[in-house]
């Protein structure tokens, strides 16, 4: 398996009476399916009813089924996909988050999706604790929930805006109600969350009223027939209800930093993010890579298949052919039988397997879109010279990463990365390849048309948008054992 950095979460949201919210949902969380594969989760509600949760780890596909869907009737709902960045791959940690809170008299139910990372986690966390507030999952996301049930503002859109300013890091959040969604987004815009207006769907069993969701990326509007309109503004609150869409800034003038990663490597290559559609951007950042370091070879190969658009991009600028050098099985699913020892040595064939007819006897430029840990990137390099290959120089079409994302990335421990402490020529001897080069964070913004001021390249750069980033708890950080001594402290 691929050890590169791990997906965060993605989340949906609609609000479209005489649609069929829950399967519309399902088919939007298929298309986010690449933002997390460990759960996922439909919540849905009737104006007049309750909220009804499906919740399960595993995928999509998996987890529902047309019972499920019929159950989850209604007007509105949100969905979402999980790769744990807080809390451990448990059910409990699963998503959408449902409380209710208070008195019969002045009950509040909320379900909650959430994209991102708090840095504050562990002490908003004890404050809660303390006040006396319970916790069934171990994951940061409950909290924004609990704090949101918990808040006496007799509207939730007060109780949101209270609730927005206590939270720092990243937070592209979806909450429903039994009557209307809200989403919101941290001030810094960390983590993408675009809104999309829903056509009627031509069934007359619509009211014909145009109405809106939310999600993390417009591939989700794509498949359902849902047109982007914008993103939701950094600090911004926006409402999706019998009134249609409403608006509300609840945190102006953040320091802007949307994660650029996502446009290297996390998001789909159709999804549109800051107006540019990624595999497009990809493609220049291939062009990029090779006006950067140009290298005398025969055949350009992608790693499949996160490489493949910015390679076709650099096989433009250099006039070379491009050609599959290996085949990638795509049922590889992220949880499955490990090899054992006697395949282990054949471990990565399981994913990728070269093709010696294509490879032997040329000079390659492969190209990859990040180096992590580099053990794969390793195996790469030696089943290509195994295969034949005169010639190895690899182009990534990312800086070197050197250090770990606190805004919802899983990466691994600084101490792991192999660029850390380590030039590009060093990584290259490591790796056992003839030359290496990586995009460098200026061909990143050229590429995508961004200035740095208004993102975040803190893993390749160490500059941290959010000060205090660096403390912050882990994964982990509200797993029992570590939070009791807090708690009793
Ligand atoms: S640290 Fe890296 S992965 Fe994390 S938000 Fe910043 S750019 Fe994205």
């Amino acid at each position: 398996m691929r050890e590169g950095p791990r997906d965060e979460c993605g989340v949906f949201g609609l609000y479209a009476p005489g649609h069929e919210v829950s399967r519309l949902s399902y088919f939007a969380l298929y298309a986010l399916q690449h933002r997390g594969q460990e759960s996922a989760g439909i919540a849905a509600a009737d104006r007049n009813g309750h909220i009804i949760t499906r919740r399960e780890l595993g995928l999509v596909n998996q987890v529902f089924n047309e019972n499920d869907l019929r159950t989850l009737a209604g007007e509105l709902a949100i969905g979402h996909v999980r790769y744990s960045t807080t809390g451990s791959n448990a059910w409990e940690n699963s998503q959408p988050v449902q409380r209710s809170e208070g008195t019969n008299g002045s009950r509040r139910e909320v379900a909650l999706a959430h994209n991102g990372n708090l840095i504050n986690a562990v002490q908003l966390h004890n404050e809660m604790l303390e006040a006396g507030v319970t916790f069934s999952s171990t994951s940061d996301s409950e909290i924004i929930a609990a704090l949101i049930a918990t808040h006496p503002a007799e509207r939730v859109e007060d109780a949101i805006a209270e609730v927005m300013p206590r939270l720092r890091g990243a937070f592209s959040t979806v909450v429903m109600t039994k009557d209307r969604v809200l989403a919101f987004r941290d001030p810094h815009g960390l983590r993408p969350l675009s809104i999309g207006a829903l056509a009627d769907d031509g069934t007359g069993e619509s009211d014909g009223e145009t109405r809106y969701c939310v999600a993390s990326e417009s591939c989700a509007f794509d498949i359902i027939g849902a047109k982007l309109l914008r993103d939701v503004q950094p600090g911004e609150l926006v409402t999706l209800g019998e009134d249609g869409l409403s608006s509300r800034m609840v945190v102006p003038g953040g320091r802007r930093a949307f994660c650029v990663f996502e446009y290297i490597y996390f998001a789909r290559p159709d999804s549109r993010m800051n107006d540019q559609v990624l595999q497009v951007a990809r493609g220049r950042m291939g062009e990029i890579l090779w006006k950067e370091a140009p290298v005398e070879a025969d055949l350009v190969i992608a790693v499949p298949d996160s490489g493949n658009p910015a390679a076709r991009g650099l096989a433009r600028a250099a006039g070379l052919p491009q050609d599959d050098g290996f085949v990638k099985n795509r049922y590889v699913a992220r949880t499955f039988i490990q090899p054992g020892q006697e395949l282990r040595k054949h471990g990565l064939r399981l994913k990728f397997n070269p093709l010696p007819e294509v490879i032997a006897g040329k000079r390659l430029v492969v190209v990859d879109d990040s180096i992590v840990r580099g053990n794969t990137t390793r195996q790469i390099v030696q089943m290509l010279r195994d295969a034949g290959a005169a010639e190895v120089h690899l182009r990534i079409s990312a800086p070197p990463i050197k250090h770990p994302c606190h805004y919802g990335i899983d990466m691994s421990t600084r101490e792991e990365m192999i660029a850390h402490g380590r030039t590009a020529a060093g990584v290259a001897a490591e790796l056992g390849c003839d030359s290496l080069h990586y995009l460098s964070l200026e061909g990143v913004y050229e590429a995508v048309r961004g200035e740095r001021a208004t993102h975040c390249d803190a893993c390749f750069s160490g500059e941290y948008p959010l000060s205090g980033s660096d403390d912050a708890a882990g994964k982990y950080s509200l797993e029992e054992d570590q939070i009791l001594p807090l708690v009793k402290a």
